[in-house]
Parts: structure tokens; sequence; C-alpha cells
């Protein structure tokens, strides 16, 4: 994961600024503090300490009902509202696409992909993955896992340009995403958008309607990557949860 250490007058900040906690954790905190996103870019961490796990928008939701109780997933849901960075594990299959199959190809949109997901202190560790150990679709995995296809067609029989899908832990990429000239005005549409997008799907998120966020569809250069505090909640309780996402000790300068 690409980070920045903070610089010591950044923590200073941290520690005379009126924030929650006792002095000996604000002391922890300074130091073990880590600034997520350079300031080059228009991101910044999102703060979810008013929200409560167990009460959010439904509507943010996909497959509410396949998402974790936190009345049963207590430790889980605290664990989520932390300022913690959650690392998790992606699995990465070239399976028959004519156009991705080197790992090279997808690196730098990787890296963005982490950056923008800095605004809910989650980092995708993506490994490449022999073809041969390519899951099945029907293996709902507690694993994501990221398939780049020639035209995989979605349970529901239609190949469509990508889609994820949170029973099946698995977000799928297909070639006909590349045949759209008209829509890659945007720097960010392939693969840096997409990429992000489905494993919002994947991790829980429903489609939003605001088009500066991430999970609104579409590709016009007016599309932005944001993510609301809401939506960062919803991901990082299914990254912990369901996908083997683990607490790293690093949390935000600011
Ligand atoms: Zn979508």
């Amino acid at each position: 994961m690409q980070s920045i250490v903070c610089s010591i007058l950044a923590c200073l900040t941290l520690v005379v600024a009126p924030v929650h906690g006792t002095e000996s954790e604000r002391a922890v905190d300074a130091k073990n503090c880590r600034k997520l996103i350079p300031d080059e870019y228009q991101w910044q961490a999102l703060d979810w300490s008013h929200l409560w796990a167990a009460d959010l928008p439904r509507e943010l939701k996909i497959f509410p009902e396949q998402q974790p109780d936190c009345a049963v997933h207590a430790g889980i849901c605290a664990d989520a509202k932390s300022k913690k960075t959650i690392v998790v594990d992606v699995d990465v299959f070239f399976k028959d696409s004519a156009i991705w199959n080197k790992p090279e190809q997808l690196r730098a949109y990787m890296a963005l992909v982490n950056r923008y997901y800095q605004q809910a202190r989650i980092g995708f560790n993506f490994k490449f993955r022999p073809a041969s150990e390519l899951p099945a679709w029907t293996e709902n995995r507690n694993q994501l896992t990221v398939i780049f296809a020639s035209a995989m067609p979605a349970p529901a029989g239609k190949v469509a340009d990508a889609f994820g899908n949170l029973p099946a832990g698995k977000a799928v990429f297909n070639d006909v995403l590349m045949k759209r000239q008209e829509r890659h005005a945007n720097p960010y549409f392939i693969m840096g958008k997409p990429l992000g997008h489905e494993l919002g799907h994947v991790l829980g998120l429903a489609h939003t309607q605001d088009i500066a966020l991430l999970m609104t569809q579409g590709t016009s250069s007016q599309n932005a990557l944001d993510i609301l505090p809401e939506q960062a909640l919803i991901m990082r309780v299914m990254a912990l949860q369901r996908f083997g996402g683990k607490l790293d000790s690093v949390i935000a300068c600011h």
C-alpha cells in the first residue's frame, strides 16, 4: 500500500487539536499516524465517528439482508468504526480477456483505486493468481475476487461491461468495457473507476445518484470518485466480517 508518513508538524497538530480520547491515546495516535492521501489528490479521509454501524441506510446497501447484523457481530462493527486502515486481499485472475493479460497493465489503476479508497481507510492487496485456480462462478467466496474476461455473463445471463456480485464475492470486467470510445474522456474511466466501483458492490454498496460518488453508474467526464462516510462504514463492516480484512495499526493524521 502506498502511503506517506506524516510530518512531525502534522502529527503535532493532531496532538494539540481538540480531539477525543485520552492524552496517552492521542500520543499513540500521533506516533502511528500516517497522512493517507497526499495533498495533490482531492479526497479527504472521511469521518464516520457520528454514525452507528447497526443503523446505516438500507438504500445504500446492495442485498441488505446479506449484510452482517451488528447486533450479532458487535465486535466487528466496533472495529469497523475505528479510524484504522483495513487491509484486505483481492485475488486477480486473467480469464480469457483479449486486452488484459499482464499485471503491469493494471498496477497504475490499482494504485489509483487504493488512493481513493483511503477515503474509507481501506487498502486492497491485489494478488495475481494463475488462471488454473480460477474459482467457479457458483462458488460463493469469502475472498474478494476480480476476473478479467472476454465476455463473461452475469448470473442473470447478460454480458455487461462489468459487474460485482456480493454473494459470489466476485467482480468481473469484460472486454466490451474497452469498446466505449465515446466515454473515454474521463481519465479515471478505464480501469480506475470500474475497478473500485465493482469492488464497492462486492463490499455491499448499491448504486447512488450523485455523479460525484464512486457508486453512481456512468463514466462521463463529470463522474467523480467520492465515497460517503456511510458507504465507507458499510464496506468496512463487510471487509472485516466477510472478506478477511485485517485492521492495520495505522490511523489518519488528518
Ligand atoms: Zn454498478
